[in-house]
């Protein structure tokens, strides 16, 4: 084991008071049962990253249990969790995962912030097949540290005597931390779980590292072996591969670096982990950047999900049927579903139906009835001269209001019904067309159209 001497200083120093005094509370209990207790994976690549800097703001926190005798002690991690939620009355225990793994949830709390405390038994898992759902049984930390994605994250640190505070580094973390390199820790460590690729790109353009050559080529070896592909075709992909799968997929295409974890999971050719008819060529490519573009000043707020439109533009390459078929299996939400399914006939009538108007009135009647992600995905899949248009309806239309409303009808006399509506959208497609500009014109207009409906 190769120990940086006492890194407890260091951690207590980056860690908010509180955070620190919880972790030393848990490592006592732990120590009083007899076991031991380690801060692993991210918050400690985190902690030695910044180990110079002030603080380290973590909200997610992952604490190993192991050093017991008995096999029935595989609840250790629950067992300490529960003992810590009854002192803490503001924090949710929950329980998750055939293993049995603790998470103590703080939400917005004065004293922890939001803060995710996850702590699990020490396990090793096996995969009898590959991208299968792992079994696992109760093990050393070692084994623990073993069945992790990359050195850089399977570095922990003891919080438990003897040696408190001594870094656990056994397949060298720390000089892949140092050398900013993304390594895995065995060769079929991207068969077993593909998302791993995902993972790779991930930690190695958020953190600025590269993938170190030889996990480069195992990750190209898994993808050219087919292997995925495979399985896909035989449905023989566990469920909860295909929700991990999900879920590192949305937290790359919703982060600040989108676009370059995106072009390298292309080189990588990783895409086809998804679907082999999945790839970056320029047309879709372009396609996204434009749709993000759109997105980021049409729907500021992201309300819309941009990371969403992205995929959906990435699988659109995809044949319909097949299509649906993985959006389902990544559980899309439901309006998602329903894009991919009439996407590509509201892109062929819209272009159809914009061609037929000229006035602005009548392009504009032909867009209202549908939402943004709608027009933005037809947009990008259609010519120069009908994205001008929905553009146009976008930015411009869209916010055109009538001059006159039903409070000025009824000022000027007028009883409320049916009448009321025609009259109003008659007023807005000539101030759409520019044919009136003024309220005045606009009571001029709806005297003679109400004569004219009487
Ligand atoms: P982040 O700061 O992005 O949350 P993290 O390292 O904390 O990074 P998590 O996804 O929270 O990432 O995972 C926690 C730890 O669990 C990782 O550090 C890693 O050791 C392990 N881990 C997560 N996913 C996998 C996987 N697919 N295969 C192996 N180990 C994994």
């Amino acid at each position: 084991v190769a120990t940086v001497s006492c890194l407890l200083p260091s951690i207590r120093n980056s860690l908010e008071p509180s955070i620190w005094k919880l972790l030393e509370e848990i490592a006592q209990e732990a120590e009083h049962k007899g076991w031991h207790l380690y801060i692993v994976g991210g918050a400690v690549r985190d902690l030695l990253l910044t180990r110079n800097y002030e603080k380290v703001l973590l909200q997610d926190i992952d604490l190993v249990v192991d050093g017991f005798h008995r096999s029935a002690d595989v609840g250790a991690g629950v067992e300490l969790a529960s003992t810590i939620q009854k002192k803490y009355s503001n924090c949710r225990l929950s329980v998750h995962g055939e293993f049995q793994t603790a998470a103590l949830l703080w939400h917005k709390d004065p004293e922890f912030g939001s803060l995710w405390l996850d702590i699990a038994t020490s396990r090793t898992e096996f995969y009898p097949y590959p991208a299968a759902n792992p079994e696992v049984e109760a093990s050393s930390i070692r084994q623990d540290l073993y069945r992790r994605d990359f050195t850089i994250n399977a570095l922990a640190v003891r919080l438990t005597p003897p040696r408190e505070g001594e870094l656990l580094d056994f397949f060298g973390g720390l000089l892949d931390l140092k050398a900013k390199e993304v390594r895995v820790l065995h060769a079929n460590s991207f068969i077993e779980d593909p998302t791993r690729i995902y993972r790779a790109v991930r930690f190695a353009v958020r953190l600025k590292f590269e993938i170190e050559p030889q996990t480069e080529a195992y990750i190209r070896y898994a993808i050219e072996s087919g292997i995925y592909e495979k399985l896909r075709l035989k449905n023989h992909v566990a469920p909860a591969l295909t929700t991990r799968l999900k879920a590192e997929l949305k937290y790359i295409l919703e982060a600040n670096y989108w676009k370059p974890a995106l072009q390298l999971l292309s080189e990588l050719d990783a895409l086809k982990c998804l679907h082999n008819q999945v790839s970056l060529d320029d047309k879709i490519w372009w396609q996204i950047r434009c749709a993000s573009r759109w997105l980021k000043y049409l729907d500021p707020d992201n309300k819309i999900g941009h990371w969403l439109i992205r995929l959906e533009i990435l699988i659109s390459q995809i044949n319909i049927k097949e299509r649906k078929q993985l959006a389902q299996n990544l559980q899309l939400p439901k309006e998602s579903l329903e894009r991919i399914e009439i996407v590509n006939t509201l892109s062929s009538e819209i272009q159809e139906n914009l061609k037929k108007y000229d006035k602005t009135s009548e392009k504009y009647k032909q867009l209202y009835r549908y939402k943004l992600p709608d027009l933005m995905l037809v947009a990008v899949n259609c010519n120069k001269k009908i994205r001008r248009i929905i553009w146009q309806y976008l930015t411009q239309w869209s916010k055109v209001e009538s001059p006159l409303n039903g409070n000025d009808l009824k000022r000027m006399g007028y009883k409320p019904g049916p009448k009321y509506k025609m009259v109003l959208d008659r007023l807005l497609s000539l101030t759409l067309d520019g044919e009136i500009q003024s309220k005045e014109e606009a009571e001029i207009i709806v005297r003679e159209m109400m004569k004219e409906l009487n």
